[in-house]
């Protein structure tokens, strides 16, 4: 497995053969293995990168406490069988005169855009970065974050960028949390607490079986959500995101609160 710093050296790594990029922050777990798994079924060459970008976190958010174990990360992409781990470093990605940015509009001001202003800004530029270094043909995104994931194909339409997007499942605790880096930040108290987002989505999608009205079962849903700090609980149209008043499309419910000082997302297909 070779370990990449420098983005010219990343370029010629992969020229030639087709490449599928799993872009990370770090701190692994199988949920991120789960999607250097499916990258491997559609490249001949699979690369990892590992980049905690600076500019899609706000000015009160985690940015320089947000967990990191790169000696960790390398052993179990190794073992998952990467081809290349890229690990460049804010220099590479942003030089001091960096000024040129990717700022989706549309999708992007609702849900967790309307709480992390300038959040899909920074995710867009990295990702068109790390497209143009790794020149991937193919990358892989989880459904975890899912307005991520269809800003990102947007964007990838939108500016003919041309790389395969895929979408891959969330993968969970066996208790039903969403697996996330962030999740390290949790008390024993707060990782209890947090079951109430995956446990409010399934109860939604159960009473979906016969409850068509999306009030209805969002108030379900809310019921669930009173030991932590609601940031929103939305139904909406699983492929534009615009809110649904009834359920008659495919749709997905999303969720978004703070357990104690801890920001957690998760969701699930209606
Ligand atoms: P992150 O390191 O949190 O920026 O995530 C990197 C990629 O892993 C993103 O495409 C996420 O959607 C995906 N991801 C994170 N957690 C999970 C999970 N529990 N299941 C599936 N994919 C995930």
């Amino acid at each position: 497995m070779k370990i990449i710093r420098d983005p010219h050296e990343m370029r010629a790594f992969g020229a030639g053969r087709r490449t599928a990029l799993v872009p990370t922050m770090g701190y692994l777990h199988a949920g991120h293995l789960a999607l250097v798994a499916e990258a491997r079924k559609h490249a001949e060459l699979v690369v990892a990168s590992i980049f905690v970008n600076p500019s899609q976190f706000g000015p009160s958010e985690d940015f320089s406490r947000y967990p990191r174990d790169e000696a960790g990360d390398l052993a179990k992409l190794a073992s998952a069988g990467v081809d290349a781990v890229f690990m460049p470093s804010a220099e590479a990605v942003y030089p001091s005169d960096f000024s040129t940015w990717v700022v989706p509009e549309g999708l992007v001001n609702r849900l967790c855009g309307a709480s992390r202003p300038g959040h899909f800004r920074g995710v867009a530029t990295v990702v068109t970065l790390l497209f143009r270094m790794t020149g991937c043909d193919v990358a892989v995104f989880g459904e975890k974050d899912y307005q991520q994931l269809a800003v990102i194909r947007r964007m990838n339409r939108d500016l003919w960028l041309g790389v395969e997007i895929i979408g891959a499942p969330i993968v969970r605790e066996s208790d039903g949390l969403a697996m996330s880096s962030r999740n390290v930040y949790l008390n024993g108290d707060e990782r209890e607490r947090a079951l109430a987002l995956s446990r409010a989505l399934g109860a939604i999608r159960d009473a979906a079986a016969h409850e068509k009205s999306v009030e209805a079962l969002l108030a379900r849903g809310r019921s669930l959500l009173e030991h932590v700090e609601l940031d929103y609980l939305e139904i909406v149209d699983a492929a534009t995101l615009e809110p649904l008043v009834r359920l008659d499309r495919p749709a997905r419910a999303l969720v978004a609160a703070k357990v104690g000082k801890t920001r957690l997302i998760d969701n699930l297909a209606l």
